[in-house]
């Protein structure tokens, strides 16, 4: 067994059945990408609209692509003939983009709102405020090429596990609130994307439905 698959299966063995796994695969080569593969590993993680399209062309066509990193606008067009999810809507002119080039492709995409949880100052995110007027506001309703399928936070880069669990708590808590607000009748709307390879086993406990983990399965990033 290769490192990767050991690592892979060292985690999915400690994850409850309702939590799935996105294998950061970002900044590591395809081959790492194919070891997990082999492994029985269907849902990877990237953060660059090239570097999905590269890898997308060198492996399985089954593969379920989640975008997790900051996107820009121009970029929206040519990554969604390749991804399943985007986690990383930080602003609703993002949103709008993805809805609009997806229409135009005939493609409906997951999308999470990524929300701002860390105590750091952060460039990129939804204020809990923000995700509540723009949900009222319902334009959603009438999309037909974003499914808003819930929320992703990144807690505090910090040793206070306890600074942590209060963040991926909230997280929780507002998913929790916005399910009840506006989707109580849309399975669609069900996951908590909170989790990486620091924090996963911490997010887990705080009711996490996909963790996103990359170092602890494929080893450190050369960026
Ligand atoms: C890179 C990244 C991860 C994975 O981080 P690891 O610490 O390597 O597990 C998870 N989520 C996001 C948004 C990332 O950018």
């Amino acid at each position: 067994m290769t490192n990767i698959s050991s690592n892979l299966f060292k985690i999915k063995d400690s994850l409850p059945e309702s939590v799935r796994l996105v294998a950061v695969s970002k900044f590591h080569p395809a081959e790492a990408i194919r070891e997990a593969y082999d492994a029985g590993h269907r849902i990877f993680g990237e953060s660059r609209q090239q570097e999905i399209e590269i890898k997308h062309g060198q492996l399985p066509k089954d593969i379920e692509w989640h975008f997790i990193g900051h996107l820009q606008t121009n970029k929206v067009k040519s990554v969604l003939p390749y991804i399943h999810t985007i986690e990383s809507v930080d602003s609703v002119k993002l949103l709008r983009e993805i809805e609009k080039q997806a229409k135009a492709l005939s493609v409906r995409v997951d999308c999470l709102l990524e929300v701002h949880i860390a105590r750091e100052p952060e460039k990129y995110g939804f204020t809990m405020d923000e995700c509540r007027e723009f949900l009222a506001g319902g334009e959603w309703q009438d999309y037909q090429g974003v499914t808003i399928a819930g929320v992703m936070g990144m807690a505090t880069y910090t040793d206070d596990k306890e600074q942590i669990r209060h963040e991926f708590r909230a997280l929780k808590a507002f998913f929790g609130e916005l399910k009840d607000s506006f989707f109580r009748d849309d399975d669609s709307f069900r996951h908590v994307s909170m989790g990486m390879s620091g924090d996963y086993e911490i997010a887990v406990a705080e009711g996490s439905t996909l963790v996103r983990v990359g170092t602890f399965i494929f080893g450190e990033r050369e960026y």
